[in-house]
């Protein structure tokens, strides 16, 4: 289960495999042990990659050799079935690509294997990575290795739960609304948005292509920032990637105080007593280290859901035209579950109403104001902190009206809007029916400040030890 002494292993793992303390083998064994030991407990990994032993094997002779070894040598990953790698099951956990194997590896992949990391298969989601709490998969709910019995977050679920069941070092999933941030606040570990354009989507089932990102789960900073390093960059297979440079985002910051804000406007919005407790706490600890904090105003933030789901509903619905059963995999209208077809059908009306602007164009003038206003608002502050749900997970099986789930996207949907990086950090344990429950931290940066978001989750990371 949960291992606290673990989390902050990366740094000192990624030396052990260098030294040859520990193999690359050892490192996929123990690995495919606790798989094999629980997979069937919490539903996580869908496919699993057959070659991995031989893969381990050749890393480590590269080292025996004295061969240059990547960033990530040794390392053993697990993604979200809707990033495409050769060989292994695309699934984007639906019955429509149920049987599509990928026939190329997506940027992310290529530049994680590049580094010497090894990729243990493909983990569970909301099917097409529509979600809020893993329950619609086609492959059934993943369990939260951290609280059983509850949702472990979505729509990457099965990123955030193999990181806290021990079943990888690192996970990537994707975000367009919170689904990396989300699942890391329910899963207790650390879960990363990057800026938008700043990893490549090349590869990636898109459920929003201009609001999807890809990134980094693991269970400390220094891993997602390590894993930030190398899938960020420029790549001619994604038009909205930029050239700018990628910084080594484990450096420490020497002397870099952030000064915080704080969305006024969020303030009413935390109605949840035990999640507002843990915000509070981790701000009051903040200002006891000598941390400034001010309030800042976001004032379209409440308008932030609504215009998402027109901008999500249109730009799936034109996406998944290709799934008509004759180039990839099934008819999606045929194959898909009742979220996904929602999605579809509703994304269908909003397309015909375009003619006169009805809904989409509304929505992208309200993602313009609110990136407008955290413009503005970057310009007095270097990190803002929000919680990253309203509510904590809820019980699997628990049934939810449409709009309450989409209510759950309210703190996170902002900053896909906005283009920003935004973060989980765990922040706090509360009990629930008898149950620990993790509640994370968001710290969102402005577009490309990535270093600087790292820089004040490491401040964080350390005072919550
Ligand atoms: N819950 C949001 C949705 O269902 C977020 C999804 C995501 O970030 N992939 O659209």
């Amino acid at each position: 289960m949960f291992n606290m002494e673990n989390k902050s292993c990366i740094k000192s793992k990624i030396e052990r495999l260098k030294s040859g303390e520990l193999t690359c083998e050892d490192n996929v064994k123990t690995f495919l042990a606790e798989i094999e030991k629980n997979n069937s407990k919490y539903n996580i990994v869908l496919d699993k990659n057959d070659k991995v032993i031989e893969i381990a094997q050749n890393l480590d002779k590269l080292r025996v050799n004295g061969d240059k070894l990547g960033k990530l040598y040794g390392l053993c990953f697990l993604l979200k079935s809707n990033i495409s790698v050769i060989d292994l099951k695309i699934s984007c956990a639906s019955k429509t690509l149920e049987n599509y194997n990928g026939s190329f590896n997506a940027d992310c992949v290529k530049d994680i294997i590049a580094e010497g990391a090894i990729v243990l298969g493909m983990v569970n989601n909301d099917e097409f990575a529509n979600g809020i709490g893993g329950e619609s998969s086609a492959f059934g709910h993943t369990e939260n290795p951290f609280s059983m019995g509850r949702v472990p977050g979505g729509s990457s679920s099965g990123p955030a739960a193999a990181v806290a069941a021990d079943f990888c070092d690192i996970a990537l999933g994707t975000d367009t609304g919170g689904s990396i941030r989300n699942p890391a606040s329910h899963c207790n570990v650390v879960g990363i948005k990057p800026s938008y354009g700043r990893v490549s989507r090349y590869g990636l089932v898109d459920l929003s292509m201009s609001l999807d990102q890809i990134g980094p789960f693991s269970k400390d900073v220094y891993g997602s920032a390590l894993c930030m390093e190398v899938i960020s960059g420029y790549s001619a297979g994604d038009a909205t990637t930029f050239d700018k440079k990628v910084l080594a985002y484990t450096d420490k910051k020497e002397g870099f105080k952030p000064k915080f804000g704080i969305i006024k406007e969020f303030v009413d919005m935390i109605t949840n007593e035990k999640i507002a407790t843990v915000f509070n706490a981790q701000v009051e600890k903040l200002k006891s280290a000598g941390y400034e904090i001010v309030d800042v105003s976001i004032d379209k933030i409440s308008l932030a859901v609504q215009a998402y789901y027109p901008i999500v509903f249109t730009e799936f619905y034109s996406g998944t035209r290709k799934f008509d059963g004759v180039k990839y995999g099934e008819l999606i209208e045929s194959t898909g579950g009742e979220e996904v077809l929602r999605r579809i059908y509703g994304g269908e009306i909003i397309s015909k109403s375009e003619f006169d602007g009805a809904y989409y164009k509304k929505a992208l003038k309200v993602k313009d104001m609110i990136a407008d206003e955290f413009e503005k608002a970057f310009k007095d502050v270097d990190c803002i902190l929000a919680p990253v749900t309203p509510a904590l997970p809820h019980k699997i099986g628990e049934k939810m009206s449409t709009l309450d789930a989409y209510a759950v996207d309210a703190f996170t949907t902002p900053s896909n809007l906005a283009g920003i990086c935004a973060a989980s950090v765990p922040a706090g344990i509360v009990q629930d029916d008898g149950k620990d429950i993790a509640v994370g931290i968001q710290v969102m940066c402005d577009k490309f400040c990535e270093d600087k978001m790292f820089a004040a989750m490491s401040i964080i990371e350390t005072l919550n030890k």
